[in-house]
This record gives structure tokens, sequence and C-alpha cells, in this order.
């Protein structure tokens, strides 16, 4: 088995969370980064789609990988890395998960504070937020400040449902328009830096 299993009919999707935890792990064995794939690695993925595509199974299934200790091709689903994410149990694997109609600054500044501590276990600190939608526009702000200056252990997974265009996929290459213009929509201030697009897988 794999991590990836539940993650179904998202194959390109899947090669590039693939890629990524594969650039991670390069990462992780030699932090001058030689030998990453360009382009396979972000510290922040947004992955979007109609409720019920299947955006937090591939979000928590790609954690996973980045979790992931036994050797081989990451996200094994049989090792504690792996079995812990599924099961939430890992310590350094967060979700965000909106009780109320939005998600608080002071909420995001918890988990902004939270993925840039050092791993308790793991080799990163994931922090999945689940319909980021939800965030306010301070939150917005607390949060994009994290994306653009995290911490080299900092991963910040967003789930969220504003492009529905994407019907059953997830981030695809022919979508990459779409993609920019519904991140610039929701976050104004946002930099896109075009090199390190995780779709550009080189
Ligand atoms: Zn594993």
């Amino acid at each position: 088995m794999s991590v990836w299993d539940d993650v179904v009919g998202q194959e390109p999707s899947v090669a590039v969370l693939r890629d990524a935890a594969r650039a991670a792990r390069d990462l992780h064995a030699d932090p001058s980064g030689r030998g990453v794939k360009p382009g396979a690695l972000t510290h922040a993925w947004l992955f979007t789609g109609p409720p019920g595509s299947g955006r937090s199974v591939a979000a928590r299934a790609f954690a996973a990988a980045l979790q992931c200790v036994r050797d081989g091709e990451p996200g094994c689903g049989e090792c504690s890395g792996c079995h812990t994410t599924l099961t939430r149990s890992h310590p350094d694997v967060h979700a965000v998960v909106p009780e109320g109609l939005s998600i608080s600054v002071a909420e995001m500044r918890s988990v902004v504070a939270t993925a840039a501590r050092l791993p308790a276990l793991g080799r990163w600190q994931v922090v999945l937020i689940e319909d980021a939608d939800r965030l306010t526009e301070q939150a917005s702000n607390a949060l994009l400040k994290a994306v653009e200056e995290p911490p080299l252990e900092d991963w910040l997974e967003l789930l969220d449902a504003v492009q529905r265009r994407i019907n059953r996929r997830l981030l695809r290459p022919e979508e990459e328009a779409t993609i920019k213009k519904c991140i610039t929509e929701r976050f104004p201030d946002a930099k896109i830096d075009d090199t390190k697009l995780p779709w550009r897988g080189g």
C-alpha cells in the first residue's frame, strides 16, 4: 500500500506531489539543495477543487509522504511517520479546521508560531488549513507573511474551495493561468514566483 492509494483519479497531481516528497527527502539528506529537482519543492501548497474532489485526502497523503521515515519511495503508508500522519496523531502535522464562519487572525498567528517551531519527531512541520477561503483578511495577511518568509522547516498547506472550475482535478499545468488569477484575486499582495511553482517540475 502507499499513502497515495486513497487519492483517486488524481494521477497528474499525485505525480507532482510525489516529486515534491522526493525533493523534500533529498533536501533533508543534503540541506544545501544540490540534487534536489528544480521547482519540485515549495513550502506552501494550495489544493483547489470542488467539495468531494479529494483536497483533504490529497493534502493528508502529501503530509504523510513528507513525514515518511522508510527508505525508498516516500509515502510507504506503513512506517510510523506515514501511519501517525494518516491517523492524525503525528506531533508535527497540525490541522486547522474552522468551526465558525471564519478563521481568526489569533488562530492563524498561533498556527504560524507552531509552524515555526522545530519538528518534534518528523522532518518537517506541516500545517493543513481546511477551507482557507474562510480566513479573515487579517488572518490571510498573517498567513501570507509566514508563507513569504518561511523558515526551512515550515510547510503550510492550504486547502481552498475558491476555484470551482478545476473540476475533479487539483493543480494541473494547463490551469496555471487560472490558478494564478485565483490566488491574486484572493491575496492581492501575494507575490508569485514563477520559478517556484510546484507544477513546474522541470
Ligand atoms: Zn512511510
